[in-house]
């Protein structure tokens, strides 16, 4: 059943609009506000708070002034918050979705996967919050003894995209609550509403006041700058692209802050001449079409065996050209509006060009009229190596396929990018599998699957994908030091 504007309404009403910090909203500097769009209509859904570098500093001197006493609250306690967090957010699963679906654009179907999935982190920190351990030894002279330990970091900045308005946070504020990190969060511009609900959300929860800051605003570079270089700043943690990266991690450069990237991708998707080609298309689907292609996991790059190519190519065409595009609250839709008209003219340029060079288009390739920024599923056959698709990452639903004929040759495909986030393979023999996920360049590899995303499984990429990683057993590591201390006996 489609939602109502009712529906929307509630829904809408219910967020805070303000700052969060210490605990609650204030207005921003001068009651300045920016405004939040649906990317499906261009209507407007909301006016949040729009900070300044001084809202910025506040936000930053609220988390300083929780800092000790967090760190000092029993792992057990943190650990029930975040036990807590991830049951509200259970609960409230249909609010968050329609939210989400409402500023950001995927189908209902795919914000509930998504609340699920970021619900996750919650779950999973909540039983790591207890196993944070150290290590006893004895020196190899005998003479001392060594005791390590954790300690929280400290006040943590977090800065994240609009594709995954929640899990992209809570991945983030999982570990940090769980390791006992105060924190300042900076949702995109386009997507603050669900950050702000989970602020909320996390009060509820018990989260004491101060420890998770929420902070909106349309000028990011200027509000964030001064935090980063600001002394009192211990961690920086952000999920975004790789030019904005960069210049992060050059700022953070001053004060050698400790820095985990999670960056742009461009991951190859290779099927090889013995994949079960059903398989294969069933992950194409997941990999490419998840969040409309708008997630740096996203299969950029479908390098196929020649033997197959034509094969897979036409079903991937016929899958793709089947699904149904329209606004995400509204029933049996499947693909939902880019993120704004930027991301439409991005990705509309990126096929034009590869048409231009020679590509054959199967399904898709023109962007549709009307309000909103929506693009049709859209497969490119015969991609030359040279065209822009197959350097830079097309965050939007189109798929490109080039044939290989060798596997060596597959591999210098699949390595020929600057990034290293994820890759996909499909094959049924499994010497071809170990030797593609050792080859292969990359951070995360699914292997006969077209999801890599997990929060049991640490979550992160190299080269210009970034350095740390998210979830997993490595994912709380983020948010800890390690300290030593040698005790020297008196009688060795
Ligand atoms: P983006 O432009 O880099 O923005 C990401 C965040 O950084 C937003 O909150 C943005 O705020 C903020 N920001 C922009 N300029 C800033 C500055 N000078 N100082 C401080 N903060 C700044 O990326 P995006 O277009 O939103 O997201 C898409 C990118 O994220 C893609 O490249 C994708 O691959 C990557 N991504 C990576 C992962 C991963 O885990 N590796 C996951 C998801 C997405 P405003 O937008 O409000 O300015």
């Amino acid at each position: 059943m489609s939602v109502s504007p009712a529906d929307e309404r509630r829904v809408l009403d219910a967020v805070p609009t303000g700052l969060w910090i210490g605990g609650g909203e204030t207005s921003a500097d001068g009651a300045r506000t920016l405004t939040v769009h649906d990317p499906a209509t261009g209507g407007v859904l909301a006016e949040v708070a729009d900070a300044s570098p001084a809202d910025g500093v506040r936000a930053l001197d609220a988390a300083v002034a929780q800092q000790d006493s967090f760190a000092a609250m029993p792992p057990r306690e943190r650990g029930e918050i975040l036990r807590r967090g991830f049951e509200l957010m259970r609960d409230r699963i249909d609010d968050l979705a329609l939210l989400m679906t409402l500023e950001m654009g995927k189908p209902l179907a795919e914000s509930r996967a998504e609340v699920t999935y970021a619900a996750e982190f919650l779950r999973w920190f909540s039983e790591e919050a207890v196993r944070i351990s150290g290590r006893w030894a004895t020196s190899p002279d005998g003479a001392t003894r060594l005791l390590t330990l954790k300690r929280p970091v400290g006040p943590t900045l977090m800065i994240t995209p609009w594709n995954f308005p929640l899990a992209m946070g809570t991945r983030k504020v999982g570990p940090a609550v769980a390791a006992g990190c105060t924190m300042v969060v900076k949702p995109a511009a386009q997507t603050p509403l669900s950050m702000l609900a989970f602020a909320g959300l996390m009060a509820e929860a018990g989260l004491p006041d101060g420890v998770l800051n929420v902070i909106t605003t349309s000028s990011s570079g200027q509000v964030m700058e001064p935090l980063v270089r600001d002394p009192r700043t211990r961690k920086l943690t952000f999920t975004g692209s790789t030019d904005v990266g960069r210049r992060l991690v050059e700022q953070s450069a001053e004060r050698l802050l400790r820095v985990s990237m999670e960056l742009g991708g461009n991951a190859p998707f290779l099927v090889l001449a013995d994949a079960d080609l059903d398989a294969a298309v069933d992950g194409a689907m997941l990999a490419k079409m998840r969040n409309m292609g708008e997630a740096c996991t996203a299969a950029n790059r479908f390098l196929v065996h020649e033997s197959v190519a034509a094969e897979f190519s036409s079903r991937l065409a016929a899958r793709m050209g089947a699904l149904v595009v329209g606004r995400g609250t509204d029933d049996g839709v499947q693909v939902g509006p880019l993120i704004d008209e930027k991301a439409r003219d991005t990705v509309t340029s990126l096929v034009q060009d590869a048409v231009d060079a020679g590509a054959e288009l199967l399904v898709g390739g023109e962007p549709a009229g009307g309000p909103g920024w929506f693009f049709p599923p859209t497969v490119l056959r015969d991609v030359p190596a040279g065209a822009a698709l197959q350097r830079e990452e097309v965050f939007g639903p189109v798929a490109p396929v080039t044939s290989f004929a060798t596997l060596d040759e597959a591999v210098e495909l699949a390595n020929d990018t600057e990034y290293g986030l994820a890759a996909y393979a499909f094959t049924r023999d499994l010497d071809t599998a170990v030797g593609l996920m050792e080859r292969i360049d990359v951070g995360m590899v699914g292997i006969n699957q077209g999801i890599v995303s997990n929060p049991a499984a640490p979550f992160g990429g190299v080269k210009a994908s970034g350095f740390g990683r998210e979830g997993g057993a490595e994912g709380i590591e983020e948010y800890l030091e390690t300290r030593y201390v040698g005790i020297r006996p008196s009688k060795g």
